[in-house]
């Protein structure tokens, strides 16, 4: 099983993800957690190139074909392995956050992304996506107390974190067979009961 989190700055999908691999590994499951951008050596590098330096350093086109080839490699030599070991896999960010980030907030078309995710991926999807939604203003505000990579989106402006937000409610209510919405501004174990009621009743486990 592959299973995806997506959602804005702050929205607690690191945490979620720790929390799922801790009730799962419980229960049994052998669980791979890993995060995007990144998840490989090669997809790490790449990470680097976009979370580094200026937040202009790079237009929305450029993110979106580096986002993909650290993509291409995570599925390659990571997931795909993975999966087909019978382990289930947890990524903290997928394709979702390049259609949301680069396309709905940054101002991408919707088919050029498609067709990038076609030509890279096929037809390889996440099983589920959780969709961690959150007022941005509260988001930012954990993501600007904890510090981090994060800090170079603040400069964006409240009206890109917006456009993502709807972005990824617009994906959730365009696949709902694959994805599900939780609010984020619920405590922690609140959120992490809603994503295992996702999982028990979508993966049938
Ligand atoms: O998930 P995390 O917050 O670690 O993501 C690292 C950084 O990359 C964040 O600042 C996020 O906003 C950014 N990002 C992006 N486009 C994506 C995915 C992440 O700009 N498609």
């Amino acid at each position: 099983r592959f299973i995806s989190l997506e959602g804005g700055e702050g929205t607690g999908k690191s945490t979620l993800a720790a929390g799922l691999e801790a009730v799962l590994v419980q229960r049994g499951i052998g669980v791979e957690r890993t995060r995007e951008p990144g998840g490989t050596p090669g997809a790490e590098e790449i990470r680097k190139l976009l979370v580094e330096g200026a937040a202009e350093r790079w237009q929305p086109m450029s993110e979106a074909l580096l986002l993909y080839a650290a993509r291409h490699d995570h599925v390659e030599r990571r997931i795909k392995p993975e999966l087909a070991a019978g382990r289930w896999v947890i990524s903290d960010r997928f394709f979702d956050s390049t259609t949301a980030y680069q396309g709905a907030a940054g101002g991408i078309d919707r088919s050029t992304l498609d067709k990038l995710r076609r030509l890279t991926l096929g037809n390889f999807t996440p099983d589920l996506t959780l969709v961690l939604d959150l007022d941005p203003e509260f988001g930012l505000q954990r993501a600007g107390s904890r510090g981090g990579s994060e800090q170079r989106f603040e400069g964006k402006g409240l009206a890109f974190h917006q456009r993502l937000r709807k972005g990824f409610l617009d994906i959730a209510a365009a696949e709902p067979d694959r994805c599900a919405t939780i609010d984020a501004r619920q405590p922690q174990d609140r959120v992490l009961a809603a994503a295992l009621s996702q999982i028990e009743q979508r993966l049938g486990w």
